[in-house]
């Protein structure tokens, strides 16, 4: 079982370093989501909304992350089945999201259970890519905060394209020690979610606390790579 082996050696490599391991199951067949559950797996990351909702719906005691860009009209899939949202970059969407998240925790009548959330920064404030420029993260989590039904739980990014993948991780991170240093020291910790399977060694070098891998884990089940 190669794909348990990369597994077990990629977690014990992340315990060593107390870092989360998202394992980015949008490419790989749901025998492999499978297979990674029964070796105890538990935290999965989707960039589709709708395939995040089915696989919430097989899977309802794991953890489905999203991670891809979402649209308003597919807000409703991340509010009521995700377990974090990571790409957070609009605050209308992120109005539509809480709105289905109070609609869950009603339906389960309790108290309404925040949804966690991370900011994408668009961290090189490279033009066209995907999060909030640097500058506008303070004002951008000031704002979500104050929306009832998330809780503002920590900072995701992408290293810029042929960029310098420590620099931005770097700068993440210093990103978030400006956030808990000024108005945001009551939210507790703030996660930091960054490296994919190209620059993850980086990101833990830089004090990643989750990784998202795709490729490097699921490998030939990774419907990307059935040559491979
Ligand atoms: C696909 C994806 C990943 C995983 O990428 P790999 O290089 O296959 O590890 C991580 N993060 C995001 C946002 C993705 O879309």
């Amino acid at each position: 079982m190669e794909l348990i082996r990369r597994w077990r050696e990629l977690t014990e490599k992340l315990d060593q370093a107390s870092v989360k391991l998202l394992a980015v199951s949008k490419y790989a067949p749901d025998d492999a989501v499978q297979m990674l559950i029964d070796a105890g797996q538990s935290d999965f990351g989707e960039s589709r909304a709708q395939q995040l909702r089915d696989r919430a719906m097989r899977w309802p005691h794991c953890a489905w992350h999203m991670i891809g860009p979402v649209q308003k009209n597919k807000a409703k899939y991340i509010g009521r089945h995700a377990s974090m949202w990571h790409s957070c970059e609009n605050l209308e969407t992120a109005q539509v999201v809480a709105r289905y998240v109070k609609e869950r925790s009603s339906e389960q009548s309790d108290a309404v259970s925040p949804l966690p959330v991370l900011i994408q920064v668009n961290i090189a404030d490279v033009p066209a890519q995907h999060g909030i420029r640097p500058a506008a993260v303070p004002g951008f989590a000031a704002d979500l905060m104050k929306i009832d039904g998330l809780k503002l739980a920590g900072l995701m990014c992408m290293a810029p394209k042929g960029g310098d993948a420590a620099q931005a991780f770097q700068a993440l991170s210093s990103l978030r020690e400006t956030l808990l240093n000024g108005c945001f020291a009551d939210v507790g910790s703030l996660a930091l979610c960054m490296g994919m399977s190209g620059d993850y060694e980086v990101a833990i070098g830089e004090g990643a606390t989750m990784v998202r891998l795709g490729s490097t884990l699921f490998g030939g089940w990774d419907v990307r790579h059935q040559d491979v």
